[in-house]
């Protein structure tokens, strides 16, 4: 079939399909295909989730996460701590950390980590939001779940250059970098055996 025989309402759902990650033209064929063949009322709730996704999901005007309504539930639920807050780059890690069920107390989103190579400033990150969570004065913990890359150590340090210095009282930790569970020593890379060894436990 050319692509002129192809209807238009096919081809332009082809083309922004093609522009997911993972899917060039002729898996996102593939794609358009099977939503052809799926029973009408399940292709319908599909694109309705979609339409959705713009229409009810809003940034919580605390946390930054991604929500039906703000304060989100995590912001607005009053069995959580409020004197920890936990800092993670992106929407997603706070997910997961909170799906373990073993944190509960309070979140803000980064929105991003810095990344000198790239030029990428801290003006974009959620720096201010912060600053005015710590002012409020309830946080008295600040952990720090950025991840282990070299962009995290970049922003660690940013981070507590500023917040030291305006918060003194406030004390900050961050996630234990070292060995994952279930590894053995001798198949883990030099830096991941540096921070275990740096970061090692008294027993
Ligand atoms: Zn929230």
């Amino acid at each position: 079939m050319t692509q002129e025989r192809i209807p238009a309402v096919l081809s332009d759902l082809v083309k922004q399909l093609g522009k997911l990650p993972g899917l060039g033209p002729k898996s996102a064929m593939r794609v358009a295909m099977t939503l052809l063949e799926w029973p009408e009322n399940v292709t319908r709730k599909l694109g309705q989730s979609i339409f959705e996704l713009r229409d009810r999901l809003c940034l919580c005007s605390r946390c930054f996460g991604l929500t039906q309504s703000d304060p989100c539930p995590i912001c607005s639920d009053p069995q959580r701590t409020r004197s920890t807050l936990c800092l993670v780059s992106e929407w997603d890690s706070m997910l997961t950390l909170d799906q373990g069920g073993f944190y509960r107390g309070q979140y803000l989103v980064l929105g991003g980590l810095l990344v000198p190579l790239e030029q990428k400033s801290g003006d974009k990150l959620h720096m201010e939001a912060l600053l005015k969570r710590l002012a409020e004065g309830e946080v008295q913990e600040l952990i720090l779940a950025l991840g282990a890359t070299s962009d995290a150590e970049t922003t660690t340090s940013w981070l507590l250059q500023i917040v030291r210095d305006r918060f003194p009282n406030v004390r900050i930790s961050r996630l234990a970098q070292g060995m994952p569970l279930g590894s053995e020593v001798k198949y883990m890379d030099h830096e991941t055996l540096r921070q275990s060894l740096q970061f090692r436990q008294n027993l």
